[in-house]
Parts: C-alpha cells; sequence; structure tokens
C-alpha cells in the first residue's frame, strides 16, 4: 500500500459501496479530484485505520437477526420447554415449509406428514395420561403459534386434532373411550374432527342446534347437517353435537367414519386454510351405540367447556400467522433494493415495520398471560374472548402490512406472506367471530347481556 496507485485503488474500495446516484449528488457538493488527491497524501497508518472506519474492518456489516419475539418472551420458559419449542419449529422449518404452498394453490393436505406429527407426539400435550405430554397451556400456546408461524393451515389441523376432537374426549369422555382414543390420536393414528357447526347455524349453535339424537332401543339415531368440519373428509372418528329430541339438551357422540347414514363433502372455494379439508356433513338416521355417546356431555355447558379449552389457542394461533408475515416482511424489505438501497431503509418502511412489531408484541405479551390465568385454573370465558378478538383483529392488520411492504411480491404465493393474509380471514371467523367474542367480553364487564 506504498504507492499513490495502490492508495486511489483502496479509495475506489471505499466508495463501491456508494451507489451511483449518491455519488453524483456527493459530487455536486465535493470536489471528488481533490478528495482522490487527498487518499494518495494519506500514510499507511492513516489509510489503513479510514479503511477499518469506513469498510468495517473490510467485512459486512452483519444485520441483528430476525426474531418476531421482540421482548424475549421464551427466556421465560423453562430450558426444557424452551428446547421443545425450537424442536418444533426446526420440525416447521423442515418437514412443512417446503410443502404449504403447493398444497395450499391444490386445495390438499399433506397426508404425508401425519406419521410425521404423530413420531412427535404432542397432540393432546395438555393431557394427563393417555401418552398425552402433560405440559402446559403455555406450552400448547406456544405449540400453536410455531406452527402457525409457518402455516395456519397445519396448525388449524393440529387444533382440530389435539384440542377439538381428543378435548371433547378428555373433558366429556368415559375412563373406557379415553382409554381407547386418546393414545392413539397422541400419535396420529386415528384422526378426528369436531361437528357442532351447521349449515343454518353458526354463532347461535348454543341455543339453536337443529342436528337431533333420539334414544332407541338400537341406540341413539342421529339426523342433521354439520358444515365447515375440519378434517371431517378424512378423520376416522367425528365428535358431533346434536340437540335430544326428549330433554331438549346438547349431547355429544363419536361418530366413526364407517357408521351407516354418514357421508361428507368437501367444501370446495375456499380462499383460506386451504389446505385445512373442511366439510359438510350429512346424517341420515345414523346409529350410534350409548358406549359411544359421551356421557359427561350433557348440556351445552360442556361444550362450552371444550369451547374455553380450546380458544385460547387460536389467539396463539394468530399470533403465529401474524408473526410469520412479519418476519417474512422484514427479510424481505431488507434484501429488497429500490433507489440503490435496501428499502428497510426507508423511513416510511420501518414506520410500518415497528407498528407491525408493536402489535405483535402486545399480542404475544397478552396470549403469554392468558395461558398463565389457564394453567392457574383462572381461566374465564371473557378471558380467552379478548384474546381472541385482539389478536385475530391485529392480525389482520400486520398480514396486510407486510403485504404492504413486499408491494406486488406481496400477492405471489411464493413469498408466503400472501397465504398468511388469506388465512388471518378464517382465523379472524371461526370459534366464535369478533361480534360473539365482543358480547361475551362485553356481558362481563357490563354485567349487561346484549346476545338476543
Ligand atoms: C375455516 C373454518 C374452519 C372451521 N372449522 C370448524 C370445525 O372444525 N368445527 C365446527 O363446528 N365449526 C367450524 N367452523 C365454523 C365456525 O366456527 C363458524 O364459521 C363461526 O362460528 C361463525 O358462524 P357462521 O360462519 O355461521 O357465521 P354467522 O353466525 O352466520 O355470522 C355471520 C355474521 O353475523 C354476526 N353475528 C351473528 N350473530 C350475531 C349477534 N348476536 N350479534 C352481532 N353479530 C352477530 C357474526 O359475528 C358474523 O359477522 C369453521 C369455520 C371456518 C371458516
Amino acid at each position: 500500500m506504498s504507492n499513490t496507485f495502490t492508495k486511489i485503488k483502496e479509495a475506489f474500495r471505499l466508495l463501491k459501496h456508494i451507489d451511483f446516484d449518491q455519488l453524483s449528488k456527493i459530487s455536486q457538493k465535493v470536489d471528488l479530484v481533490k478528495v482522490m488527491d487527498g487518499f494518495s497524501k494519506l500514510d499507511d497508518n492513516q489509510l489503513k485505520g479510514l479503511l477499518k472506519m469506513m469498510d468495517g474492518d473490510g467485512k459486512k456489516k452483519e444485520l441483528p437477526p430476525i426474531n418476531g419475539d421482540f421482548y424475549e418472551l421464551s427466556d421465560r420458559l423453562s430450558a426444557e420447554d424452551r428446547a421443545l419449542q425450537l424442536r418444533i419449529r426446526q420440525f416447521m422449518e423442515q418437514e412443512v415449509k417446503p410443502l404449504v404452498n403447493k398444497y395450499w394453490l391444490h386445495d390438499e393436505f399433506p397426508f404425508e406428514l401425519i406419521p410425521k406429527f404423530g413420531e412427535l407426539g404432542l397432540a393432546g400435550i395438555t393431557y394427563n395420561g393417555y401418552g398425552c405430554p402433560n405440559k402446559s397451556f403455555l406450552m400448547e400456546g406456544v405449540l400453536a403459534m410455531e406452527m402457525a408461524r409457518v402455516d395456519a393451515s397445519i396448525a388449524t389441523f393440529f387444533g382440530v386434532q389435539s384440542g377439538l376432537a381428543m378435548g371433547s374426549i378428555y373433558l366429556c369422555g368415559s375412563e373406557e373411550q379415553k382409554q381407547e382414543w386418546l393414545p392413539q390420536m397422541n400419535k396420529m393414528q386415528k384422526i378426528g374432527a369436531f361437528g357442532l357447526t351447521e349449515p343454518e347455524v353458526g354463532s347461535g349453535a348454543a341455543g339453536g342446534l337443529t342436528t337431533t339424537c333420539k334414544r332407541t332401543a338400537e341406540g341413539w339415531v342421529l339426523n342433521g347437517q354439520k358444515k365447515w368440519i375440519g378434517n371431517a373428509t378424512f378423520a376416522d372418528l367425528i365428535v358431533i353435537w346434536a340437540r335430544d329430541l326428549d330433554d331438549g339438551q346438547v349431547k355429544g357422540f363419536i361418530l366413526k367414519k364407517d357408521t351407516p347414514g354418514f357421508s361428507v363433502e368437501k367444501i370446495k372455494g375456499k380462499m383460506a386454510l386451504r389446505i385445512v379439508q373442511n366439510g359438510l356433513i350429512t346424517l341420515k338416521d345414523c346409529v350410534i351405540e350409548e358406549k359411544d355417546r359421551l356421557p359427561h356431555a350433557n348440556s351445552f355447558k360442556d361444550t362450552a367447556n371444550v369451547l374455553r379449552m380450546t380458544r385460547a389457542g387460536v389467539a396463539w394461533m394468530a399470533v403465529g400467522c401474524a408473526r410469520g408475515a412479519y418476519e417474512s416482511a422484514l427479510d424481505y424489505t431488507r434484501k429488497r433494493k429500490q433507489f440503490g438501497k435496501p428499502i428497510a431503509s426507508f423511513q416510511l418502511i420501518q414506520n410500518h415495520l415497528v407498528e407491525m412489531l408493536s402489535n405483535l408484541t402486545a399480542m404475544q405479551t397478552l396470549v403469554f398471560r392468558l395461558s398463565e390465568l389457564q394453567d392457574a385454573g383462572q381461566l374465564k370465558d371473557e378471558h380467552a374472548s379478548l384474546a381472541k378478538v385482539f389478536c385475530s383483529l391485529r392480525t389482520r392488520d400486520i398480514v396486510g402490512q407486510a403485504r404492504e411492504v413486499m408491494g406486488g411480491n406481496g400477492i405471489l404465493l411464493e413469498h408466503d406472506v400472501a397465504r398468511f393474509v388469506a388465512d388471518a380471514e378464517a382465523i379472524y371467523s371461526y370459534e366464535g367471530t369478533k361480534e360473539i367474542n365482543s358480547l361475551i367480553v362485553g356481558r362481563a364487564i357490563t354485567g349487561m347481556s346484549a346476545f338476543v
């Protein structure tokens, strides 16, 4: 580096980090020829110091890691739980992520994943016994978030199996039913579904179910239809909720897929959660034996217990969907260049990113506390409903902003965020719409029911 030529070469090496636009602006204010001359007069040490200062020792500047957990809530997990979180993340990144856009596009389910989920052995994560892991509700939430962070459809498939279907049996089933189904469902050898909603009865399920059951000499006879039932097209068993023609109360049944009179039609043309196979079920004089009736499901209150347990998981799922979108968008804005600079360096883009992160951080903090309440046995309907309302609403904002900062590429499936945008719409509506969950919270805080 002792001759002038080498020094000028080094000066150019520094200048190569400045793009043409910047260079022409600088040349309007600074006499670049004089600057180059100045460089040539520097001694070796001065030049090395300058290089170090401007060029970060010649190394490319490291960008901060992409982490949607800005307040490091994961640090509050035990080492064992943190390891489990990372295991799920790795599974989702390696096994699930490469498949999801293809299956989402074709409106199909990746059946090859079922045995792999079985090996994880995480279904029914909070249940005690029956081969289930007996983990906290907090870990159930973290699991839902990690799954939805990669794909909300897969998280929903898992939530139906682990929460709604296994949960109905765990909370309302007999000991024999639990022994028969839960270990197999934990290993994903049997797949379950949960049939509550009907074509004409959604939000009003509590008082208005039209699917009926009647006790006869042969067993219980079920008639009616169920709509939107996740996993129904391939499930081995479906928990069906029906109104007893004799006492008017809602009862629960384990319906096996080969029951005569049962048929299911796939709901086609969804613009959200396209991997989830939702079915329209028809029950025509289906006979179910008394041993397959859930003995602890004797009114809609028992159905509501299952929904209370799983609704917190849906709030966590919204967080995962938002987190996946935020992290993808942040990554994209650091790589995408416009006007010669990464778009992440623009003030307005940073404003979007910070708004997304603020909402995401508020959501995560909220669901974390929600799960703490659930683990302490203090969870009330209104707690779960508030989290479901807030998180699914804010998720819509976050995925929208994530799409916005990606410009045209934001609507391309290959960049993932388009899928999160669509899926957020279904999360917003299922397991209680915004209005219904708001009415639950409204009733709790005012002491006045506004349900009609
Ligand atoms: C992808 C997906 C998966 C699903 N999976 C399942 C499943 O596995 N099992 C299952 O049983 N169900 C499932 N559902 C059904 C889901 O729970 C219902 O869609 C949801 O409860 C809303 O019912 P609905 O669609 O009939 O809407 P409706 O009840 O018809 O509501 C339409 C609108 O009216 C509003 N509304 C209704 N009543 C009131 C009121 N009193 N005051 C103010 N506003 C009101 C609602 O908030 C909503 O905005 C699924 C739905 C979707 C979209």
